[in-house]
């Protein structure tokens, strides 16, 4: 080792971008600086239980995933792991800075931790796990979850002793358990071990005591095989690397349990491992040994030929040895070596071919695939069962879990809306529920949740509940809710036509029409010469009048009053007894827009769109009012706070029919929340040819 003298001590930066310097490029490092900088700013004031700054933590846990060779992306998240969490720090601000990759998996281990905090129907282990694979998309959140709560187990020793505990069987049944379904045995060895030391100290101590005695009969015993295997091999010029692998302690513990063994008659604390250069070599090899030793049956695995669910490969035997006693071998090549210690993680790892091998598949593209193979079960690993079952169950669950922006998990019924959530969250919030953001998207209230969705919900005064919402509506919480608002609002409410929609336009029209269609009887009398040519709904077949009041004129704006007794009077847009007809709440639902029959005019309404702007919001809106034939004659956009958006159009229709259409085709797309019409004038009037 080299020495430089009167050097000052290392610092942790250097350490960090020493253990990263061989996969990483400048620019790459450049970025991990500036992560360490700003972590370090953001955590400045915070202690760990231990009174040491609490920055040392984040650090540590860019080490473990540096040791992994894991991507820069992944070692800036690890530096900032606790900034949303536990800073003043916003992810919107950690995108500004480190755009959106690293800001997303800080984000998403944030996630992960609410899922811990013990939310009361949410608290079982069982739930826990599954919510974990339920929500992670990104293997590298787990990668990170894991440094993270393995460097809180290295220093639990300053909690006290019940929380420590806690947390111990917390990471033994959740944690563990999960390294190991991602392959990262390293990891999970040294959790479980970690487990044991803080649950039982005293067979830890004992097993640490054996395990380290040395020149025992036990080591002598390996010695003895070892070099036998190494021989063998050598004489059949095969290149293998053969080398004693000390079990972890909490497998011994394992053993013990299970076959109720004191730990003097457990023999094999040190199993034997064989790396190789090829695949053909294993095999080679493993007809070598069971050559030199008798294989005990039902002990040979061939994960070579069919690997484990989380990429693990390796040929397990063991044999009975000179003394009747058994030895355990693995037998696998270096690369499989590699994926055996770091599972998921060697997808993101650094690899020395990288650059030679330009076929390399797309690490992402890879890990995803290992994500869906562990959720698909494909392989016949025992063992797997309970923890396989779990899983199984997860996928076809009946239910979902999403997280609202505050990190609060709720789990709704599979299909759930975002409406369904918004009702669950707050009944108020469901009355006025506009739509949602999930991942920063705008989405529709009738858009189905998944699992591990952030959502937000976007609320709008103007929003107004209506039946058509119990079409989608999923759970029967936020049904019946809407029900009763329904039943209530029926007998109180009544709005203006023209903001009215479609479907309850329809609902008015079915109300009255008996009492004005012509063949209704008590009409009969009206003669039909004095009935000026009106449409209501499309519909011609009414009895009508021009009121008194204003005397319209063919081609003036026009709208009606309906009548108890007379059909529909028609009256101008200006006509002062129609505003106090639209002011008395008591008759302003019998107001209602008309067009003439048989006349081709032409309006310029005015409509006032308001909503959630978004790219191509205007390029949408354009084209719908296009595609509902109409034409834009002017049209002023303004953008408001919180990316909210008002336009105004003016558009040309010919009816006020054809005005509905054009708002009915507004209001249809996505993010736009109220679409008033605030002014209409007849532009031109004409005879039909
Ligand atoms: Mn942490």
């Amino acid at each position: 080792m080299m020495v430089v003298p009167f050097a000052s001590k290392k610092s942790e930066l250097d350490t960090l971008l020493e253990k990263v310097h061989k996969f990483t490029t400048r620019a790459e490092r450049a970025v991990i600086k500036k992560a360490y900088f700003f972590s370090q700013e953001a955590h400045k004031f915070q202690l760990r239980k231990s009174g040491d700054p609490y920055f040392i933590h984040p650090v540590q846990v860019s080490f473990i995933l540096a040791d992994l060779q894991l991507d820069y992306q992944c070692i800036c998240a690890g530096l900032m792991h606790d900034i949303i969490e536990d800073t003043d720090i916003e992810k919107v601000f950690l995108e500004q800075e480190f755009g959106i990759e690293i800001s997303s998996l800080v984000d998403a281990v944030t996630k992960l931790s609410a899922i811990k905090s013990s939310n009361s129907e949410l608290s079982k282990v069982n739930n826990i796990r599954k919510m974990i694979l339920a929500t992670v998309k990104d293997g590298r959140v787990i990668l990170i979850k894991l440094a993270d709560r393995l460097h809180n187990m290295r220093t639990l020793t300053f909690l006290p002793e019940s929380k420590m505990r806690r947390i111990a069987q917390e990471t033994l049944d959740i944690y563990a358990p999960l390294a190991g379904r991602f392959g990262v045995y390293k990891i999970k060895w040294e959790l479980e071990d970690l487990c044991l030391y803080y649950l039982d100290q005293n067979a830890y101590q004992q097993i640490k005591e054996t395990v380290s005695e040395k020149r025992s009969a036990r080591e002598l015993r390996l010695e003895k095989i070892l070099l036998a295997v190494r021989q063998k091999l050598k004489n059949e010029k095969i290149k293998a690397v053969v080398e004693g692998r000390p079990k972890h302690f909490y497998s011994i513990y394992e053993k013990m349990k299970s076959q109720n063994k004191a730990l003097k008659e457990i023999y094999d604390l040190t199993g034997i491992r064989i790396l190789l250069d090829s695949v053909q070599g294993c095999y080679t090899t493993l007809g070598i040994i069971h050559n030199i030793w008798l294989p005990v049956p039902g002990r040979f695995k061939d994960y070579i030929s069919v690997p484990k669910s989380n990429g693990y490969q390796s040929l397990h035997t063991t044999v009975v040895g000179e003394d009747g006693k058994h030895v355990e071998f693995q037998i696998r090549t270096r690369s499989m070596h590699v994926v055996a210690e770091v599972g998921i993680a060697a997808h993101w790892a650094y690899k020395e071919n990288k650059r030679k091998d330009a076929n390399q598949e797309n690490p992402m593209e890879e890990a995803y695939r290992m994500l869906d193979n562990i959720a698909s079960m494909e392989t016949g690993e025992e063992n797997a069962s309970e923890f396989m079952e779990e899983l199984k169950e997860n996928l076809t669950s009946r239910e979902v879990y999403v997280f609202t922006p505050r990190g609060d998990i709720i789990a709704l019924p599979r299909e759930s809306t975002v409406l369904d959530l918004a009702f669950r969250i707050h009944t108020d919030l469901g009355l006025k529920c506009a739509g949602g953001k999930i991942e920063g998207r705008l989405v529709s209230i009738r858009t189905q949740l998944k699992s591990g969705d952030q959502v937000q919900i976007i609320t709008n005064s103007a929003t107004k509940p209506s039946t058509n919402w119990l079409n989608f509506l999923k759970t029967p919480h936020a049904r019946n809710k809407l029900k009763a608002w329904l039943r209530k609002k029926s007998t109180s409410e009544i709005e203006l036509d023209k903001n009215k929609s479609k479907e309850e336009k329809e609902q008015i029209f079915e109300k009255h029409k008996n009492l004005i269609l012509k063949n209704s009887k008590h009409r009969k009398k009206k003669s039909l010469e004095k009935s000026p040519m009106v449409l209501w709904h499309g519909e011609s077949n009414f009895a009508s009048h021009y009121a008194q009041c204003c005397t319209p004129q063919l081609g003036d704006v026009i709208y009606g009053f309906i009548t108890k007794m007379n059909g529909i009077s028609v009256h101008k847009k200006n006509c002062n007894s129609l505003k106090s007809l639209m002011n008395n709440p008591a008759t302003r639902d019998r107001v209602v827009m008309l067009d003439w029959s048989g006349y081709d005019q032409t309006f310029h309404a005015t409509l006032t769109v308001e909503g959630t702007d978004r790219p191509r919001m205007l390029l949408n809106m354009v084209n719908s009012i296009s595609t509902a034939g109409s034409e834009i004659i002017k049209m002023e956009a303004s953008s408001l706070p919180n990316g909210e958006f008002k336009n105004v159009f003016t558009i040309e229709a010919d009816s006020h029919a054809h005005l509905q259409t054009v708002i009915d085709s507004l209001k249809a797309i996505e993010g736009i929340k109220v679409v008033t019409q605030t002014d209409d004038q007849v532009f031109s009037k004409k005879k039909k040819a």
